[in-house]
């Protein structure tokens, strides 16, 4: 088909293809910013959503439930992620220990992030906490029956609590803050008297446990906080979670065991600039307000509140223990779940 032709049948065709004939080829486009995430997209998105709205940059993710740090060692340098967002200090540091992470020298994110939710040499960054609770059947434990992680081990629990497996990164993580404050064999001891005092062979995830509170199968068990927001809005679950009472331990001693979710830039990341924009951007008032409403996580940053929800259930001390220093723990923490056979 010859222009003239063109002209004729396709006159606003035509108007179109001579615009785009005089615009220069390289205009400038904002580039995307590539997540690689352990976490689902409906906890991020929102984040997201408000960052591209704010800065026009676009934020493609790519969810996983396991394999992304075998991506990115496969992908080498040729990987498109910048970002790596994951959850559990187990989790976090896999990729750091992989060797897939650079290091990010932040101001915004060193002012803004406490120290125990970042790493000392920047590779990673807290950007929500979440706190290790002891939840209680209401009609079964009086209120100062449990008050700490160290009464788990008490002789009158005996049969009483449940617990997912001990190699479990959640349970990994509190077993090594019980080392680094108590030493390896007060941990032991703990950990082999609360294996003794469990109702059941440990199974299932944490929301697993709360509901066999709700059914009388045990009276106490160990679970991630964001999982009791996460059961108490869900009308199905609403009804298991409404028996327990959440307990958290520590207080007056060393504070709740926390972990946390978060950030790394990838050592390959083709779009440095504007990731490190968008991490900035993550631990802002705006986005912290944002996960904490969709996630029933903590805010890392400690002039911000919970949401409703989750500010509820009360003010608490938290564990001030560094991750880091958790961490170095956990090698130590598998072995002795090992050695008390915890789930056995
Ligand atoms: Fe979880």
């Amino acid at each position: 088909m010859d222009p003239v032709t063109t002209n004729k049948l396709f006159p606003r065709l035509a108007k179109v293809l001579a615009l785009c004939a005089s615009m220069p080829l390289a205009a400038p486009v904002a580039a995307d910013v590539n997540v690689y995430s352990y976490r689902q997209s409906y906890l991020i998105d929102p984040m997201f959503e408000a960052f591209t709205e704010q800065t026009g940059i676009k934020v493609n993710t790519v969810f996983a439930k396991k394999g992304l740090i075998e991506r990115l060692v496969n992908e080498g340098n040729n990987s498109p992620a910048d970002l790596l967002i994951t959850s559990d200090i187990g989790r976090v540091l896999q990729g750091v220990e992989a060797g897939v992470t650079q290091p990010i020298e932040s101001d915004k994110l060193n002012d803004t992030i406490p120290a125990n939710f970042r790493d000392a040499n920047n590779h990673w960054f807290g950007i929500s906490a979440r706190a290790r609770l002891i939840v209680v059947a209401k009609d079964r434990v009086t209120e100062d029956e449990l008050t700490s992680y160290a009464d788990l081990a008490s002789p009158a629990l005996k049969g009483r609590i449940c617990t997912r497996s001990g190699k479990h990164d959640y349970m990994v993580a509190l077993i090594a803050s019980q080392l680094a404050h108590n030493g390896e064999e007060a941990t032991t001891t703990w950990l082999s008297n609360l294996k003794t005092n469990l109702a059941r062979k440990p199974q299932g995830n944490d929301r697993a446990q709360i509901k066999a509170i709700a059914q009388g199968e045990c009276d106490v068990a160990v679970v991630n906080s964001y999982y009791m927001g996460v059961m108490l809005s869900d009308p199905e679950q609403a009804p298991a979670a409404q028996t327990v009472r959440i307990v958290f331990p520590d207080q007056g001693g060393n504070g709740t065991h926390m972990n946390v979710s978060g950030v790394s830039m990838t050592k390959s990341a083709p779009n440095k600039m504007d990731a490190l924009m968008l991490m900035e951007f993550l631990v802002s008032e705006e986005a912290q307000a944002l996960y904490a409403e969709v996630n029933h996580e903590y805010p890392v940053r400690t002039d911000m509140k919970a949401s409703n929800m989750v500010a509820a259930w009360g003010d608490f001390d938290y564990d001030s223990l560094s991750m880091s220093d958790i961490a170095a723990q956990r090698a130590l923490a598998s072995k002795l779940v090992d050695r008390v056979g915890y789930d056995n």
